[in-house]
C-alpha cells in the first residue's frame, strides 16, 4: 500500500507539476518554514519527546558559560550602557534563561542589555515566551529587525544548519544544481544541467568532477548585517553548529523522531538540516574579526565546565548525579558532541575575541 502523503507532498507536487522542479534551497525553505504545513512552524521539535535534542536542552551549563564569555567580552570592550543581545533560532528559549541567570550578577550587563530574539516559528515563539516571561524580551522576524546603532552580542546555536541549502555537484568546469523533481508519484532528487556560478569559481580549484559543495544563501546577508554592525559599534557573535570550515560533501539529512530519515519521504514532518560552512560564514562577516573554528569541547572546557560540572554535582545524588555526569561527557567528548560540533566568534577590530575563543 503507497504510504500516506502529507499535506506538503500534495502542494508540492501540485506545484511540480505545473511549473518544473524547484532547486533544493526552496524544497527545503519549504519543508521547514511553510505557513501552514511547515516543520519549525507547526511544533516544537526540541527534547526526548520530540526529534532531536540540542546543547541548551542537555545542559544549563552551555547557557551558562557562553553567556559568561558574551557578558567579559562586553566588560572586556568597556561595558557599553545599551546593546542588543540578540539570539537567531532561540528554539524553547533555554539557553537564554540560562545566559541570564548565569550573568546576573555581572554588574550592569542586565540593566544595558535590550534582548531580542529573532525567531520565524510561531509554535517555538509561544514556547519561548512562557521560558523567558520573567524577562523584557522582544521578538523579529528577521536580524534586520533589530536596533542598528548599537553594539551587537549575537548568539545562535543550531541556527545556520537549519537554513536551506542550495547543493551543486562539480562537472567539468560547471555545477549541476540539485533540484526536486517528482517521478512514479514519488518526490525524488534530481539534478539540473551544468552551468557556470561565478560564486564558486574559488571551488574549483580544490574539488574534482563529481564532488559536491553546498552554500547557504540565506546566511550571507544575516553575516553581512552582523559583521557590519560589530565592526562599526562594537560587539561579538558566537555561534555553534556541526559542520566544518569549509563545505564539502552531501550533508543533506533528515531527522524524525530521533533517527535519520529519508529528506523526500515526509516533507514538513521531519528536520532537514545541512552541515555550516564556518569559512563562508566568516567571509560574510567582512569587517568583523573572526576567530578560529574551535571544537565545542574545547571551547567549553576553557570556560570552565569542569569546575561548574563540579560545583552542580555537590548538590546531586542518585539518576540526577548520573544524569548530570553524562550529560556533561556528551556536551565535552570528541567522540559525542564536543568535536561534532563547532563554534566560531566574530568580534570588532582593536578588541580581543570573547574568552574561550583565540
Ligand atoms: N537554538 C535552539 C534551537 C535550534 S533549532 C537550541 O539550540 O535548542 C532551530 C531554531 O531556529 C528554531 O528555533 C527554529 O524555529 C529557528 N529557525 C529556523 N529557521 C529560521 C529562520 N529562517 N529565521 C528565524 N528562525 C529560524
Amino acid at each position: 500500500m503507497p504510504k500516506p502523503e502529507t499535506p506538503l507532498e500534495t502542494l508540492l507536487k501540485a506545484q511540480i507539476a505545473a511549473s518544473g522542479p524547484i532547486t533544493l534551497h526552496d524544497y527545503m525553505a519549504t519543508c521547514l518554514l511553510h505557513p501552514d504545513h511547515g516543520y519549525y512552524t507547526t511544533r516544537d521539535p526540541l527534547g526526548r519527546a520530540g526529534d532531536f535534542i540540542t546543547s541548551p536542552e542537555i545542559s544549563q551549563m552551555f547557557g551558562e558559560l557562553l553567556g559568561l564569555s558574551i557578558a567579559q567580552a562586553w566588560v572586556d570592550q568597556g561595558a557599553p550602557a545599551t546593546f542588543v543581545l540578540a539570539e537567531l533560532g532561540p528554539g524553547r528559549g533555554t539557553l537564554m534563561a540560562d545566559l541570564l541567570r548565569a550573568t546576573r550578577a555581572v554588574p550592569g550587563f542586565h540593566a544595558a542589555a535590550q534582548v531580542h530574539l529573532v525567531e520565524a516559528s510561531p509554535s517555538l515563539r509561544a514556547v519561548q515566551q512562557k521560558t523567558l516571561a520573567a524577562h523584557a524580551v522582544t521578538w523579529a522576524d528577521t536580524i534586520d529587525k533589530v536596533p542598528h546603532d548599537t553594539p551587537l552580542f549575537v548568539i545562535a546555536n543550531e541556527f545556520f544548519d537549519a537554513l536551506p541549502i542550495r547543493q551543486f555537484t562539480r562537472h567539468s568546469d560547471g555545477w549541476c544544481e540539485t533540484i526536486v523533481g517528482v517521478a512514479q508519484g514519488a518526490l525524488v532528487k534530481g539534478y539540473a544541467a551544468p552551468i557556470h556560478i561565478p560564486d564558486l569559481a574559488h571551488r574549483l580549484a580544490d574539488t574534482n568532477p563529481g564532488d559536491v559543495v553546498e552554500t547557504r544563501p540565506d546566511a550571507t546577508p544575516i553575516m553581512a548585517r552582523i559583521g557590519t554592525q560589530i565592526a562599526a559599534h562594537r560587539g561579538a557573535a558566537v555561534i555553534i553548529d556541526y559542520g566544518n570550515w569549509r563545505s564539502k560533501g552531501d550533508t543533506l539529512q533528515a531527522v524524525q523522531g530521533h533517527s535519520f530519515a529519508d529528506p523526500f519521504a515526509a516533507p514538513g514532518l521531519a528536520d532537514l538540516t545541512a552541515h555550516v560552512d564556518f569559512e563562508a560564514l566568516a567571509n560574510d562577516a567582512a569587517p568583523a574579526l573572526a576567530t578560529g573554528l574551535t571544537d565545542q569541547g574545547a571551547v567549553l572546557a576553557r570556560l570552565g565546565i569542569g569546575a561548574r560540572a563540579e560545583r552542580l554535582s555537590r548538590n546531586l545524588t542518585g539518576a540526577a548525579l548520573e544524569n548530570h555526569l553524562s550529560a556533561t561527557q556528551r556536551l565535552t567528548r570528541p567522540e559525542e558532541m564536543g568535536s561534532l560540533f563547532k563554534a566560531l566568534a566574530l568580534y570588532a577590530p582593536h578588541c580581543p575575541p570573547p574568552p574561550g575563543f583565540d
